[in-house]
């Protein structure tokens, strides 16, 4: 088990992996899997096995609810300040190891370094935000009812799942637990079993800074054993998933079997609608830029380009040339502008939707195929750009890697006809200079976040979430989201 000869490793990351296998974190201790299966986690950009995780089966999984639960009481019933002194010490011990984590993180799911420690600061800013949310947050409001003594009061719910996707392991985790956290919840993550190392590391740090044993557990293992185990569980209060529509929909089903508050953050098929009178060198380098950032492995990102036909063939134009220059290599090689896709699987799909597409009559104009890179046998492929009908297989399912598909249009009507044809709803963009037509545009299309003249926007305190097939049940990163982690009684006296 070692990291590519080829790249260099902090001292820190060399000492953690040699920790492996790694097993889960619950209740302050490791949590390994009896049975002793193993799974590999594989440096995406080498193909090398750099560690093992254990493979928890269910019911390991349901002892790690339990002792969850049991550390809810005491660490609901820590007084906010107490509970946010000790949140900040977490955020502060994340913050300083930022540049472990990041590379951790770059090895783990194939993310250029600099965008991992952009993560990982992601992480602190989420963590901080929300601490501050929740110092001033009123839980008793009175109510004004005739005839009544009433109020409302808001309490935490208890012990809060949370299954991750492999694209943005730790800012996710961020995004997911910091609210909970927050609140007064326990919490107990599942994270992708290709990326679990940065979830461990962060079990062991809480425990480091003195999070409480169980408040923060880390159960690691598959997803239809471990994490099927995990949704199916009667004793956790709330579900938070992000992944795949198809994973969501049997992570509703089974929280919609118990009853417990579910919340799905799913899959996309973003739009960017170019008007005519935009900037185009400068456009074509922001969506180019927002196609490759994470190799397009973004659930959010633009990947149907809609051009308006008198400026397509001059965007067409910058966009091939861009795309061209982008240095693919290694995630910790400091000249790589673009990383893998995480796993073969994953280099599969994006180079099969490419070989479908084109069967299917899509032009490629530039790009296509894997992409080499000397001396790595990683998940490589070449930034593609694909034009033609939209109701290509390529236009209409996520792809999720740097594969934009391109379309003109002639009218505002036409574009946010295009814009919304689709079964998904997560995000879109639309660029002009023109601000009514820009506001306009904005609000017309369906999906839960509409981004004016910029893509991929996230900004603590606007609210991200998914409608249709990309999501359903709240979303992220604002007040709403701190509001629902705590449960709501009324309370009445007649007068
Ligand atoms: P996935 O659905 O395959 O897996 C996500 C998680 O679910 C993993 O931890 C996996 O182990 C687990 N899982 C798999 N089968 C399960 C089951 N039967 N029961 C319970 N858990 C199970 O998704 P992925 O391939 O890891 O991630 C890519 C998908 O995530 C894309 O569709 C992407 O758009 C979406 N995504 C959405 C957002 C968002 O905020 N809307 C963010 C990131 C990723």
């Amino acid at each position: 088990m070692s990291v590519s000869t080829k790249v260099e490793v902090l001292p820190e990351v060399a000492a953690f992996l040699d920790q492996s296998p790694f097993a889960g974190f619950v209740g302050g201790r490791e949590f390994p899997a009896a049975s002793g299966e193993l799974i590999a986690t594989i440096d995406p950009g080498s193909g090398e096995k750099i560690a093992e995780i254990h493979d928890l089966d269910a019911a390991e999984i349901d002892k790690a609810v339990d002792i969850a639960n049991e550390a809810f009481p005491a660490w609901s019933g820590l007084s906010q300040k107490e509970r946010s002194s000790i949140l900040r010490k977490l955020a502060d011990a994340v913050e300083e190891r930022k540049p472990i984590l990041a590379q951790i993180e770059a090895l783990d799911a194939g993310k250029i370094e600099a965008q991992a420690a952009g993560d990982i600061q992601n992480f602190v800013d989420t963590l901080r935000y929300f601490v501050g949310l929740a110092d001033e947050v009123q839980l008793r409001t009175t109510l004004d009812v005739p005839g009544h003594d009433a109020w409302t009061f808001k309490q935490p719910w208890g012990a809060c799942a949370f299954i991750f996707p492999w694209n943005f392991p730790f800012l996710l985790i961020g995004w997911g637990i910091s609210p909970a956290l927050a609140a007064g919840n326990t919490v107990i993550i599942k994270p992708a079993e290709d990326t679990s190392l940065s979830a461990i590391y962060l079990a062991h740090l809480a425990k480091e800074v003195g999070v409480p044993d169980g408040v923060i557990n880390v159960v690691t293992g598959r997803g239809a054993t471990a994490g099927s185990a995990l949704t199916n569980n009667s004793k956790i209060k709330r579900m938070s998933f992000t992944g795949s529509p198809e994973v969501g929909q049997l992570v509703g089903e089974a929280c919609g079997r118990n009853l417990v508050p579910v919340k799905l953050e799913l899959g996309g098929k973003g739009a960017a609608v170019v008007f005519d009178d935009v900037d185009v060198k400068s456009t074509a380098e922001a969506l180019v830029g927002a196609i490759t950032f994470h190799t397009g492995q973004v659930c959010c990102d633009a990947t149907r380009w809609l051009i308006h036909q008198d400026i397509y063939d001059e965007f067409v134009g910058y966009c091939k040339d861009l795309m061209q220059d982008i240095k693919i290599g290694h995630p910790l090689d400091p000249e790589s502008q673009m990383g893998p896709v995480v796993n073969p699987k994953q280099h599969e799909r994006v180079l099969g939707y490419q070989t479908k597409g084109k069967a299917g009559g899509a032009e490629c104009l530039c790009g296509g195929g894997p992409a080499e890179v000397e001396g790595y046998e990683g998940n490589y492929v070449k930034p593609t750009l694909l034009a033609g009908s939209l109701d290509n297989v390529a236009a209409r399912e996520e792809i999720f890697g740097p594969v934009a598909y391109l379309s003109t249009f002639k009218t505002e009507e036409e574009a946010i006809a295009k814009a919304n044809d689709t079964d998904y709803g997560l995000a879109n963009s639309v660029w002009t200079k023109d601000d009514d037509r820009a506001n306009r545009v904005a609000e017309a299309m369906t999906a839960g976040n509409s981004w004016i003249n910029a893509h991929n926007v996230f900004a603590h305190g606007v609210p991200y979430g998914g409608v249709n097939k990309s999501g359903m049940g709240g979303g992220v990163l604002s007040i709403e989201t701190l509001m629902d982690y705590y449960r709501s009684t009324s309370v009445v006296r007649p007068l």
